[in-house]
């Protein structure tokens, strides 16, 4: 399970100091170097750790708070809040057109769950907001992306629209739009294409694809196994795309975690949901709170 060994060290750490009747500025200190390790050992960003620890160092050692009946206890809470403004404090929810059609760009390396998650939020959007999506196959250099994507849709019951791999992604997103408008489709869900590393030529095919279709959402999907990495890659993608919002998946796996904890920091953008497994309902919302709560046990 995601989280296990932040968990068990924050908890560990934390069980020493809740029943404390009095708590000392070296205690606070000590613990402080406690979850300093835990976060840096669950591959959180150590620019992110130092902020962190900054934060909850200057509003634990406060006077209110030391000398309150249960300094143990206030402590344990302000770094839950700070955790979960850490990760972007409120659920953010995805941006939805006011006139139809909503169109939604996923976006993301090979690998990280992109196809998976345009099926899922497709599903997510059916059935919360009785939206009629549509999925375009836009990847088409990986031709088993196209009958993933195909297989996805049957299962789910949503239409896809393909046309091979023979044209252009930019040709084929530009039909699905008129598709989905003379169908009465009101979100079209745009999968792109990965690849192992970022390239020029993929951003500049992902730019000319953001010009036509114009999204009011760019979904990263990150894969939090990759723990560091999945924060660079936000930061390329953000920097590049000015991406809307990230779906973080495979969260049922045992991730260390860091890439949760980090990519809100580093790229101001909002973890909008999370993969919790490949079946097409494994798809949550991102609630940073339930989140920190889930750590800290
Ligand atoms: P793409 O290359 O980005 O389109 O990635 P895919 O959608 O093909 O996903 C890659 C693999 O990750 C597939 O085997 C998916 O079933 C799996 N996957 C995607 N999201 C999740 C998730 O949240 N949890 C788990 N356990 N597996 C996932």
């Amino acid at each position: 399970m995601a989280f296990e060994g932040l968990g068990e060290r924050l908890q560990a750490t934390m069980d020493r100091i809740k029943s404390k009747g009095k708590v000392t500025e070296s205690d606070v200190k000590v613990m402080m170097r406690e979850v300093r390790l835990a976060l840096l050992e669950a591959d959180v960003n150590f620019k992110v750790v130092k902020q962190f620890i900054n934060q909850v160092k200057e509003r634990a050692l406060g006077s209110d708070v030391m000398q309150s009946l249960t300094p143990g206890q206030q402590v344990i809470k302000i770094v839950k809040e700070e955790l979960t403004d850490l990760m972007g404090g409120d659920n953010q929810k995805i941006n939805l057109a006011n006139k139809p059609p909503t169109v939604i760009m996923m976006v993301g390396l090979q690998g990280a769950g992109k196809t998976t998650t345009a099926g899922k939020l497709a599903l997510h959007l059916r059935k919360k907001f009785n939206k009629k999506p549509l999925l375009v196959a836009g990847d088409i250099y990986r031709p088993a992306a196209i009958d993933q994507l195909e297989t996805v849709g049957k299962q789910i019951d949503i239409p896809v629209f393909n046309m091979g791999d023979q044209v252009k992604p930019q040709e084929i997103v530009t039909k699905a739009m008129s598709h989905a408008k003379e169908q009465h489709l009101d979100t079209v869900i745009i999968d792109t294409a990965g690849r192992l590393h970022i390239d020029e030529h993929l951003m500049n095919e992902l730019k000319e694809i953001k010009d036509i279709a114009e999204p009011d959402e760019i979904m990263l999907v990150v894969d939090s196994m990759t723990g560091q990495d999945a924060v660079n890659v936000a930061e390329t993608f953000n920097e590049l795309l000015d991406i809307t919002g990230v779906t973080l998946t495979k969260l049922d796996g045992d991730t260390r975690g860091g890439a949760a904890l980090s990519i809100r920091s580093v790229t101001e953008k909002p973890i909008k949901f999370i993969g919790m497994s490949e079946k097409m309902d494994g798809l949550e919302a991102f609630h940073p709170d339930r989140m920190a709560q889930r750590i800290l046990g």
